[in-house]
């Protein structure tokens, strides 16, 4: 396969793997952070994010803060954060300014390749204020903690632009992952990336609305699901139900996909009712505690918290569900504890809850655990030495992680959302 002198701009859970993949496939890579330290660790072969398959990659891409390492590119990625604004909005204040920085540096023809998530539109905005560039669209399906994986496996590749040898010529660089590509103009390729984050927030939220209603009818919601996701239509993905969506991507996504939606006059109740119940869920796992630790109330009571990122296998706290469900614990005065095998101990960033790196601190004298991310680890965990420790003998699982026949075994008892 031909090798091509590609820049990537950003080196976040995108940018780093984009870089580290490309080079992976053969291609001349430099990537371009404002953040220096986290370029200095790049340089000296550090890994800032926890990724599978990363550090063994790592070592492929140049880095460096200077844009103008980007003059001889022939495509540059820009993988720069699209974060949520105020009003649910995409805010590209970000992504505007990143790719203005571009301006003085990159020769004409250089193809800019979009990988951020970005509003329906923004790849034609780009194509018009930059005359002399190719513009594509190429939205970035990976999933956290599968990054490397994802990208060197994906399931498709697509590829939206109105310039047929730029599409052309961006889908070659992926010729050697074999995947299958679909080519589309800007505007699907961006809405897609919308409506697949759009879509598991949907279905999630379904499965939580389930698993509400499966408790109230004596129902268990893993057989319902099971039941479910045998028919071929419907598939088993992304069909647990747990304290809530969350992570960099699908709340910010699901917001802006309904927000584009009513500007181009489309109901977007389906969307706005996936986000009420999302924002009810933190509330529906403090009922629960509550319904366990009895009538005199959360204020001063200890309880013990397994999981704080958002999902297992990644270190990203960003818009965590455990966190929702702790901050809502904590305003009613309860005293937490919580271990991640993904967070150090004492992290600050984790306040209100006090992290330890031993599982047996977060039972000591709790009067409850809540496993709130689905690390298989904690299956293994010693749970007669956790309820030796423990204060109560409830354990709240809200990603129905564990057994709760074994848990009975070593005089817990197991409450699983959704029933059993
Ligand atoms: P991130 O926060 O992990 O990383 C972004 C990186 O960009 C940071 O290192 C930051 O320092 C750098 N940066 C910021 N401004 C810059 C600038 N002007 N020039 C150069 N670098 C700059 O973000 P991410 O999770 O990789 O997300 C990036 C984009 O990809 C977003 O649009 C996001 O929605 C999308 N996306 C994310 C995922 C995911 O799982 N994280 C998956 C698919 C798509």
């Amino acid at each position: 396969m031909p090798s091509h002198a590609i820049g990537v701009l950003g080196a976040g859970y995108v940018g780093l793997t984009t870089a580290a993949c490309l080079a992976r496939l053969g291609h001349s890579v430099t990537c371009v952070d404002i953040d220096e330290s986290k370029v200095a660790r790049l340089r000296r072969g550090e890994v800032p994010i926890a990724e599978p398959g990363l550090a063994e990659l790592v070592s492929g891409p140049r880095y460096t803060t200077d844009h103008r390492e980007l003059a001889s590119a022939e495509f540059v990625f820009v993988c720069v954060p699209t974060p949520m604004g105020e009003g649910g909005q995409a805010d590209l204040s970000g992504f505007d300014s990143a790719v203005d920085a571009l301006r003085p540096v990159l020769r004409p023809g250089t193809v800019l390749v979009v990988k951020s998530t970005v509003p329906i539109g923004t790849a034609d905005r780009l194509a018009r204020a930059w005359p002399d560039h190719p513009v594509v669209s190429n939205p970035e399906f990976l999933r956290e903690g599968h990054a490397v994986g994802d990208f060197l496996h994906p399931g498709r590749v697509v590829i939206g632009s109105d310039d047929g040898a730029a599409a052309r010529r961006t889908a070659a660089l992926y010729a050697g992952l074999g995947a299958p590509v679909v080519r589309t103009g800007p505007a699907s390729a961006e809405l897609a990336k919308y409506a697949s984050n759009a879509y598991l927030a949907l279905r999630l939220s379904y499965v939580n609305v389930l698993s509400e209603l499966c408790e109230q009818a004596g129902a268990d919601v893993g057989a319902v699901t099971r039941v479910m996701g045998l028919d071929a239509r419907i598939g088993p993905a992304c069909l647990d139900p747990g304290p809530g969506w969350g992570g960099s991507c699908l709340p910010k996504d699901t917001a802006e996909l309904a927000r584009s939606a009513a500007e181009l006059g489309v109901d977007p109740a389906l969307l706005r009712a996936a986000v009420a119940v999302n924002e009810r869920q933190p509330g529906r796992v403090a009922d629960k505690v509550r319904e366990v630790v009895g009538a005199g109330g959360l204020d001063g009571v200890r309880l013990g918290l397994l999981g704080l990122t958002f999902k297992a296998g990644t270190s990203d706290l960003r818009d965590s569900p455990a966190l929702a469900v702790a901050r809502r614990l904590a305003a009613e005065g309860a005293v937490l504890t919580g271990y991640d095998p993904a967070v150090p101990a004492a992290s600050p960033q984790v306040a209100p809850v006090q992290a330890v790196d031993d599982p047996s601190l977060v039972a000591k004298g709790a009067a409850a655990i809540v496993v709130l991310t689905e690390w298989p680890e904690f299956t293994a965990l010693d749970w007669a030495q956790l309820a030796g420790l423990a204060e109560g003998d409830a354990v709240i699982d809200t990603r129905r992680l564990l057994d709760p026949v074994k848990l009975r075994s070593c005089g817990l008892t197991c409450l699983p959302l959704g029933g059993r």
